[in-house]
């Protein structure tokens, strides 16, 4: 049984609970199915319309709307009508098999535990920075409508990230509200008999009590922990308090009770996921608990546990440069994980500390967090095409003398939830289009319905689009200059910046240096002469957060307030603070062109940009993350050469030339050349295109589709497999590994023969085994791409022993050269991932 049933009556004591309704309403505020499906926005709208429109959070007006309006509403039949029809749709549709039953339904996966530091759900729920927790939230969402049985696992941080205000100096400052969680769209985790549930972590020799919570993401649930429990000292309280705060002591305790925590969470509850998702290396440790719980449960080592463990473990790393890995100094894991490998896993701290290092017996190596996750998955991804290149590059030390590309890194590139980020007309119209229902399945058909739409139709979304974006900058603006008590001349300018005619750029990350936000001020002069034409003007929206301690960052953002202010650009450019996950959905909503700066291959996917596809904006982005494998002429615009230039000015300078060129020669006479009806041909086709083409394919139901069929299914079978019979294949693993280890020095690659034939050669290698069993390698002859032709791996048949030595044998069709080929001999056992699993490799000399 599922622990987590219980009487709902418990949460919601402050409500008038005998009315009828309540907790039908309570239901449907608790279900962030609010952020994407807005059917029942009216219900909250009637309720409080400032308090709906202040905050988006039916929650919170759930619980401030007076008690006399509350009933007065819920005594009106037409009114509990609607509500019951939203709960009774809501069920129907919960319960009716989505994508994962119609296609999956006898698979083996009954579970997939999602881990990640941060989730972006809902601005109501600001447990988020940024991008990491922008793939979280959206995957959870599209898993939810395709019916992937996700369980997400997550911390409920009381201060969250901070929020950002400009004073009228440009100066950025932060601010820490509390995340009440009265007022969160959380409940607390509450056993059958009403208690909370609350679990227990050892933490550097203390125990450490954590509050336990639940998220109601459509079908999906998210459970969130935290440690401000009053038995808990202040240290310990503190620990969720901020989202990546503090040094690395704060970090190592997050990532504990996220890791350790999380899974023991999972246990409490009775779930038993075949797979593990790790977004980033951060809940790595999760790897070492459920493999000690698979150890306590069937009475094997350690070692056998991780065997049989890791086949379900799945890690999906998001940085593009070394330096972005959590990594810890040897004394903090002494700290917090002495006790544990002795009195938890049976093992010595040192075979802990070198799943985490390069070279398992060097102590001043520090403990690498994607290390772990590498050693403690059976595979690995990365977030682009370009991204899984440059992590084979990273990783590739973990796997010396094997050749880059076959470095065991994939890649799923990431996609946004379209429900998410539509505008409403954006929605009416793909509705009419392609139908309700059509990021719940399969998304073959999109692209043709789209194609089809008509000019005025799409322009008329622009439009209507870009209003909407002017008015609501003008209403943001105008609160964010009086409370940054300017004077009135400022406030009064504010309510009427902009046009709504006038082609419209967005331009919202985070203020780092090489997202280059300051790229378009290179030449100042001619980007206010780009702003400022009087026939064919542009305006800028300007949206981003400098981390909280980095000056560098913060004077980025200076720069373009004071440009603004010396230059009197008002009505050109504004820079609104505070963004977040709201003002997201306005920008990427109203603005025609999205530009994206960064220094490649920095970007590991970026996310913002195919925010704006569905709502027929259009891309201009150097050609790195996403927009390297999206880009064609036909659908945007490119910055950049594919080609990684590092931090050089010159090329910088160079890129901000190109930038200007493409704005002054492309993107402006398109969006202003117009037909007889005033409709811009050129730029609806390029609309159209990227609408219909790129909006499927960069969306988060590809993406979860993708995990789920390429991933999470075979993890599940292989990690099912091994488990069987107390982790018997687990045990085999572990006996061949050290087999393997014993004898490998010796074998060697004695005489390797080519002989020409027909149209190629006949190889035969005659190998000395040392006594492994030829069934548990392979030999292969192995050539490189090269001149256009790709990697060649042939399978070399063994033929006869010959004493001591094996032959092998192999025939190949080629147009190489017989030099071209060598022989090398490769672990094969047990099906095993090579060489994720086990990285040895003897080569031909
Ligand atoms: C989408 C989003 C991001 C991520 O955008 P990138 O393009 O990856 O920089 C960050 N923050 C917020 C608030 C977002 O909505």
């Amino acid at each position: 049984m599922n622990k987590e049933e219980y009487n709902t009556s418990y949460l919601y004591s402050f409500l008038p609970s005998n009315a009828k309704g309540v907790n039908e309403l309570a239901e449907l505020a608790l279900d962030l199915q609010w952020s994407w499906n807005h059917a029942a926005d009216e219900i909250w709208n009637r309720l409080d319309p400032q308090l709906w429109e202040l905050t988006h959070n039916p929650w919170v007006i759930l619980q401030t709307v007076s008690r006399d309006r509350l009933e007065k509403n819920l005594a009106d039949p037409d009114f509990l009508q609607k509500i019951n029809t939203l709960v009774e749709e809501k069920e129907s549709e919960y319960k009716a098999p989505a994508w994962f039953q119609k296609n999956h339904d006898n698979s083996l996966l009954t579970c997939i535990a999602y881990f990640s530091m941060e989730f972006m759900l809902s601005e109501a729920l600001p447990i988020y920075v940024g991008g990491l927790g922008n793939v979280a939230g959206d995957q959870l969402k599209s898993a939810s409508d395709l019916g992937v049985p996700v369980v997400a696992v997550g911390l409920l941080y009381q201060q969250g990230y901070f929020r950002q205000a400009i004073d009228k100096y440009g100066n950025q400052q932060a601010m820490f509200p509390f995340n009440d969680p009265g007022q969160l769209p959380v409940t607390p985790l509450r056993l059958p008999n009403g208690e909370w549930l609350r679990l227990k972590i050892w933490l550097g020799g203390y125990n450490v009590w954590l509050r336990t919570w639940k998220v109601q993401v459509g079908r999906a649930t998210l459970y969130l922990l935290d440690s401000n429990d009053a038995v808990n000292l202040p240290m310990h309280r503190g620990i969720t308090s901020e989202v990546y705060g503090g040094g690395p002591d704060m970090r190592i305790k997050q990532e504990i009770v996220l890791g350790i925590g999380g899974w023991k969470l999972l246990e409490a509850l009775g779930i038993k996921p075949e797979v593990c998702h790790m977004n980033e290396g951060h809940a790595a440790f999760l790897i070492l608990e459920r493999a000690n719980s698979f150890m306590k449960e069937n009475g094997v080592s350690f070692e056998v546990a991780l065997a049989v463990t890791r086949a379900g473990n799945l890690f999906t790393t998001h940085t593009a440069v070394a330096a972005g890995f959590d990594h810890f100094s040897k004394e903090l894991m002494e700290e917090y994980f002495s006790d544990f490998a002795k009195d938890e896993l049976g093992v010595d701290l040192k075979n802990i500390l070198a799943l985490g290092r390069l070279n398992r017996d060097n102590n001043s190596e520090r403990f690498n967090m994607a290390y772990l996750a590498i050693r403690g998955s059976g595979s690995v991804n990365g977030v682009s095409r370009l991204h899984g290149k440059v992590s084979r590059h990273l990783f590739q030390n973990l796997f010396p003398r094997w050749p880059k590309e076959e470095v065991p890194v994939g890649h799923v590139t990431n996609g946004v939830h379209m429900p998410s980020w539509d505008a409403e007309i954006a929605d009416k119209i793909w509705t009419e289009a392609c139908g309700k229902d059509r990021w719940k399945g399969g998304l073959e058909n999109l692209e043709e319905k789209i194609n089809k739409l008509s000019d005025e139709t799409l322009w008329q979304l622009r439009n209507q689009c870009r209003n909407n974006l002017v008015a609501y900058t003008r209403k943001r603006l105008e609160e964010q200059v009086s409370v940054a008590g300017q004077p009135q001349e400022i406030v009064d300018i504010a309510k009427h910046v902009f046009n709504a005619d006038t082609l419209t750029l967005g331009f919202a990350r985070r203020f780092v240096p090489y997202k280059r936000p300051n790229l378009l001020l290179h030449d100042k002069e001619r980007f206010i002469r780009l702003l400022t034409n009087r026939e064919h003007p542009v305006q800028l929206v300007i949206a981003g957060k400098a981390p909280p301690s980095d000056e560098s960052g913060k004077a980025l953002i200076r720069e373009w307030v004071e440009f603004i202010q010396q230059y009197n650009l008002y009505n050109h450019v504004v820079f609104l603070s505070d963004y977040d996950m709201l003002l997201t959905e306005h920008l990427v909503q109203g603005a025609d062109v999205w530009v994206n700066t960064p220094r490649r291959p920095w970007e590991a996917c970026g996310t913002s940009g195919m925010k704006v596809l569905v709502n027929g904006g259009i891309n201009l982005s150097e050609l790195d993350g996403w927009w390297a494998e999206a880009y064609t002429p036909e659908v945007g615009w490119a910055l950049g050469d594919e080609e990684e230039h590092g931090e050089d000015p010159e090329w910088d300078a160079a890129e901000a030339e190109s930038l200007y060129n493409i704005l002054e020669t492309q993107i402006v006479p398109e969006f202003y050349g117009r037909n007889n009806s005033g409709i811009p041909e050129r730029w609806i086709q390029r609309m159209r295109k990227s609408m219909a083409t790129l909006t499927p394919q960069f969306s988060a139901n590809r993406t979860v589709r993708e995990y789920t069929e390429n991933y999470y299914l075979p993890a599940a079978a292989n990690y099912l497999k091994r488990a069987a019979g107390k982790g018997a294949v687990g045990k085999e693993i572990a006996d061949e590994q050290h087999e393997l280890e014993n004898k490998w020095n010796e074998i060697k690659i004695a005489d390797v023969k080519s002989t020409s034939v027909e149209n190629g050669y006949s190889f035969t290698a005659s190998i000395f085994l040392n006594g492994i069993d030829k069934d548990k390698i392979l030999v292969e002859l192995y050539a490189a791409a090269k001149d256009g032709m790709n990697t060649e791996h042939i399978k070399m048949n063994e033929q006869q022993s010959n004493g001591n030595e094996q032959l092998f044998f192999a025939k190949i069709t080629t147009k190489r050269t017989a030099t071209d080929y060598t022989v090398r001999v490769i672990p094969n056992y047990e099906s095993i991932s090579v060489p994720l699993e086990n990285n040895l490799i003897l080569w031909q000399h």
